[in-house]
């Protein structure tokens, strides 16, 4: 299908099947295991139970004809508004389009636009991209604008916020840097065109293919290859650049005329950001209103809870969902919420409120067992409550009984969190306890691979002199002032050795078990151990494990075995908890779970690829499941100097809500920072273990397909060993009958699990969504950066099953569809050369394309199996702003520094031709982060960060800026550490300088450029993606 589609197209004028024959998929991946439509336990499957929408069927909907999309203009004058009762009318749509509504068309062209207009000329593509059609006006705001001007980028800002100041001062690379090579246009200042693009573009303009390969390339780099998504662009086939030998058909203009795409002039990732910034950062979002699209993941506010959950732990790829299955298929967005049940709140806003109601425990709807919330309406003077979800009628339990006021409300409506808040907690009682008693507390166990490497490079020692320090730090209650979790010691090579680490002991004890075909814990009494009480004894036993092991020479490992045990120890102590195996090679000694290396370059771009990010053997599967069946979560710190089996070792992590760590080839003087940064913040963060999850509906749809770091018994059942505030689990929902505009979209979800101090819990988080029968409303409460966690998950999970290239024709193909649906019936009526986009998925192509180069998606023998098994494990637990960035890096001119200020500088796209070599700059993308050097940077700035003279004396064998008692030092450092809060990865530093060869490795991240191993820029992959679109509209 790429062929067809937006990849190979040599000449646009072969005619070419349209996408339309291909979508069978509608974002799955025709898995098989999905295939049956689950039966929901929390009501009768009805009528469209099992055969509802399409979803993972073989086949799926129909060729894009005149019954999908056959309604065109049926609201082209603006929908009638929204009724709603019970809350407040939906403003939200209002609110979140606030600052493109006052598109007045006098704003456009603004003179300052005409100049350009006529600057850039030629350039101009004729991509007419539009924020929103004119029949996309947020209801209640009267009748749409006029449909004149197609709008590139929105209407005129409002005033600049101050943040943008440095930034926008920076944008523009200077005309002729070395960096754009000779030959290159020079770029307008971006300065000039705040809009992205000015005025409108000439309607009957042509469809411009970008330059040659080469053209924009720097000087240092080696020449490109041309842009490709993998196997189907090898041979003679043309890629995009230049790749329009015979003047297409569908394009109109000569060939001669084709021009370079402007980059300005399509949809900025930056300015989006920026935008949501300017008009939502900083104030309070109160998440009182069904259906509202919260702020940006990239914009800070502050979120009060007044009903719905904060979208810090609930965010949805739409807020109003379609009214009937054939809409849903019509646009083709997914459905999904992105669930991150035990996200960090800062501490300005207000922590969950506990709800106890003792031995009574929670109030539950007799049918369907959601639990009380602001969903459930009280009748009959509030004897009795009608439940949101399957509208069960349930008799108030006595103990719970209240008044109700004039309104119907009950009289303590603002004293029970349960009753008021999106977002709460319960205790829960001994019913929802395994065995029906109190968990004991859980417990931390630490095992140390102590082969020969380990020791000789000095990690087994560096290990044991961190956990010294950090075992003060184990997580415990609030109101505690000691952790309850208790603490044990095994190290391993081929055999195990576990420690007696007992309060009462002089030494540590060692009991060595080498039959690793059945592990067996040789001692209870004093293996888990409180840290407190045993404090002299573990520093002894920490201080001997480096000596201990000083002499080996034992280069084999088992791996499986040293899970097994760990999971025994738990299961014998009858607690939950978590393992942290500090590893670094691949398994070979003979035990179960041994692996040899299979890693298979040849297997790439063949229909087997996928094996290689399979687990060579099913040990790891039956050891996750039992591990996650007795509550033993394992976070694997993994130090590979070579390939080591990711796909296999990763498994049980991954399933067991645990975190995988991985630093390749190790160096103490390099990595170590990384590592234990990552360490201490692993050990103290917030974590809730044996969880159990479900994720409730009200009628008419239900949550099918969920993506994570979980393990399913059945289908509803979402089972974590342990969960940590930085893990999400993607959920995507499936009509079963048709949604009310009414009563809208609910969404409970309930995690029980045990806290650090042992206690059982109840996390609830409740969500309303809006449903509509307009297609314009479901476009206008999407939000793009959930819609890339989703289809990242989707995608990711895919590769197990699926060729790549198949997945990525889907992923290709769905973006074409949701955007033709939107062009055929929201969009006002405009020449079919015109590319419209929804302004609520302005950079989902932009995106997507990101996505779509990932190396986990991208078939290149140049990166390595383990890092792409890697990537692909690290995805599936993101919540979306993690996968925001890593999607698409932030990147900020540091040059520009204010330093007088604390807020960053404005961060610019992720393109070489952003660059200046006379600038420093700033790259993160959650895991790495660069630091890179232009030749000519200022050697003041040099000197104030690196304490050197210039740009040649600066080293780049550090991951750690030394600390300078200086302006540019301090707030660089400073800035570095605001961008690693609150991610999940210490970010190792790279100090990249212009024209050196680690150069290649961050050029990776400019992901608005062609890739270095394939994956089109970000200009040719939108052409392709408008010429899909154009496809689907003939
Ligand atoms: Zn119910």
């Amino acid at each position: 299908m790429s062929q067809q589609g937006y990849v190979a197209t040599p000449p646009y004028s072969q005619s070419q099947p349209g996408i339309g024959l291909s979508p069978p998929h509608y974002g799955h991946y025709g898995d098989p295991s999905h295939a049956g439509s689950p039966p929901g336990m929390m009501k009768p499957a009805g009528p469209l139970g099992a055969a509802a929408p399409g979803g993972m069927l073989p086949q799926g909907p129909s060729p894009p004809g005149p019954h999908q999309f056959g309604q065109n203009g049926a609201h082209a004058q603006g929908h009638p508004p929204q009724r709603f009762p019970g809350p407040p009318p939906v403003n939200s749509a209002a609110s979140s389009y606030a600052p493109y509504s006052p598109s007045t068309p006098s704003s456009y062209p603004s003179p300052a636009s005409t100049s350009v207009i006529a600057q850039l000329g030629h350039q101009l593509s004729a991509m007419h991209i539009n924020s929103y059609g004119s029949g996309m006006a947020p209801p209640g705001q009267g009748p749409p604008g006029p449909p004149s001007a197609p709008l590139f980028q929105g209407p005129p800002q409002p005033p600049q916020p101050s943040i943008m100041q440095p930034g926008s001062q920076v944008l523009p690379p200077p005309p002729t840097t070395a960096l754009n090579g000779p030959g290159a246009s020079p770029l307008p200042p971006s300065t000039h065109r705040q809009d992205g693009l000015p005025g409108p573009a000439p309607l009957n303009a042509q469809y411009q293919p970008p330059p040659p390969p080469g053209q924009t390339l720097g000087t240092g780099y080696s020449p490109q290859q041309a842009a490709n998504y993998g196997p189907q662009m090898a041979g003679g086939q043309l890629s995009y650049p230049g790749g329009f030998p015979g003047g297409p058909a569908q394009m109109a203009g000569p060939p001669q005329l084709q021009k370079k795409l402007d980059p300005d002039s399509i949809p900025s990732p930056i300015q989006v950001i920026e935008n949501d910034r300017a008009t939502r950062g900083g104030q309070v979002y109160a998440t009182n209103t069904r259906g509202q699209v919260p702020p940006l993941v990239t914009t800070d506010c502050v979120i009060q809870d007044q009903g719905n959950a904060s979208p810090r732990y609930i965010r949805c790829t739409t807020y109003c969902f379609p009214c009937t299955s054939d809409m849903a298929k019509q646009a083709q967005i997914p459905l999904a919420a992105v669930i991150k049940p035990f996200a960090t709140i800062p501490s300005n806003e207000t922590p969950l409120f506990l709800v106890n109601h003792g031995e009574n425990g929670p109030v539950r709807c007799n049918r369907c067992k959601a639990y009380m919330c602001p969903f459930m309406q009280f009748i009959e003077g509030g004897r009795r409550y009608q439940c949101g979800f399957c509208n069960c009628v349930n008799d108030v339990p006595p103990f719970y009984f209240q008044h109700l006021d004039h309104i119907g409300r009950r009289l303590d409506h603002y004293e029970k969190p349960e009753l008021s808040l999106g977002s709460y907690e319960y205790v829960a009682t001994l019913d929802y306890c395994r065995k029906n008693k109190p968990p004991n507390p859980p417990a931390f166990i630490f095992m140390i691979d102590v082969s020969y490497s380990n020791i000789k490079n000095g990690l087994v020692k560096l290990i044991c002199e961190e956990l010294k320090t950090v075992l003060e730090k184990l997580p415990k209650e609030e109101q505690e002032d000691t952790s309850a979790i208790r603490v044990g010691f095994i190290t391993y090579n081929k055999v195990l050795h576990f420690f007696n680490v007992k309060s009462n002991l002089a030494q540590p004890q060692m009991m060595v078990v080498t039959d690793v075909g059945e592990v067996f814990v040789p001692l209870l009494d004093g293996f888990l151990v409180n840290y407190q009480e045993s404090q002299s004894v573990i520093h002894n036993l920490l201080d001997q494990i480096p000596e201990m092991f000083a002499d080996s020479n034992e280069n084999e490992t088992v791996f499986a075995p040293v899970i097994q045990a760990g999971m025994e120890a738990l299961q014998a102590a009858d607690c939950p908890g978590k393992l942290f195996i500090f590893h670094s090679s691949l398994p070979t000694a003979e035990a179960p779970g041994k692996l040899k290396n299979r890693d298979d370059k040849k297997l790439i771009n063949t229909d087997k690829e996928k094996i290689l990010f399979q687990p060579q053997t099913n040990v790891y599967d039956s050891l996750a499941k039992d591990c996650v069946a007795h509550g033993c979560c394992v976070t694997l710190f993994l130090f590979p100097s070579q390939y080591v089996d990711v796909a296999s070792l990763g498994l049980v992590p991954q399933l067991t809500g645990g975190t995988l760590y991985k630093y390749n080839n190790f160096q103490m003087h390099m990595d170590s920072q990384q590592f234990l940064n990552d360490l201490r913040n692993d050990i103290e963060k917030k974590i809730g273990f044996d969880a159990i999850m479900r994720v409730r509906t009200s009628t008419g749809f239900r949550a099918t397909d969920f993506f994570g770091g979980i393990f399913m018994n059945n289908t509803t059942d979402v089972e974590m060993a342990a969960i940590d505030c930085d893990k999400a689990v993607t959920v995507e929902f499936k009509h079963d009958d048709k949604l009310g505009e009414d009563s809208g979209a609910l969404i409970q979800c309930a995690v029980l699990y045990t806290t650090v101090g042992g206690q059982r819990r109840l996390r609830i988080h409740n969500l309303s969504l809006n449903c509509s029968s307009q297609l314009a409303d479901l476009y206008k409460s999407c939000e793009t950066d959930a819609l890339i966690n989703f289809f990242a998950k989707s995608a990711f999970k895919a590769v197990l099953h699926q060729p790549l290239k198949v997945i990525r024709e889907i992923l290709v193909n769905q973006t074409a569809h949701m955007l033709a649906c939107y062009r055929k019936n929201c969009a006002s009526p405009s020449a079919a050369s015109q590319l419209i986009l929804p302004d609520s998925m302005k950079v989902l192509p932009v995106y997507m394309n990101c996505l779509l180069k990932n190396c986990v998606l991208l078939s290149r023998p140049e990166i390595s199996t383990d890092e792409r098994a890697y990537q692909r494990q690290l995805v599936m637990t993101m919540g979306v702003a993690d996968s925001q960035l890593f999607f698409y890096p932030q990147l900020l001119p540091i040059h520009t520094l204010d330093v007088k200020s604390t807020t960053l500088p404005a961060a610019i796209r992720c393109s070489e031709s952003r660059l200046s070599e006379e600038g420093i700059f700033l790259l993160a993308n959650g895991l790495n982060m660069f630091l890179w050097l232009g030749v000519s940077s200022p050697p003041e700035l040099i000197q104030g960060i690196f304490n050197v003279p210039s740009f040649a004396h600066v080293s780049t064998d550090m991951t750690l800026l030394p600390e300078v008692g200086n302006p540019y030092s301090q707030t660089l450092r400073m800035i570095m550490s605001i961008i690693q809060q609150k991610r999940p990865y210490s970010m190792k530093l790279t100090i990249v300088k212009q024209r050196e060869q680690p150069e290649m490795v961050f050029r990776q991240f400019l992901v608005e450029d062609k890739g270095l191993y394939g994956g089109s820029s970000y200009v040719d992959f939108l052409c392709c993606v408008h010429k899909e679109i154009c496809q689907l509209l003939n």
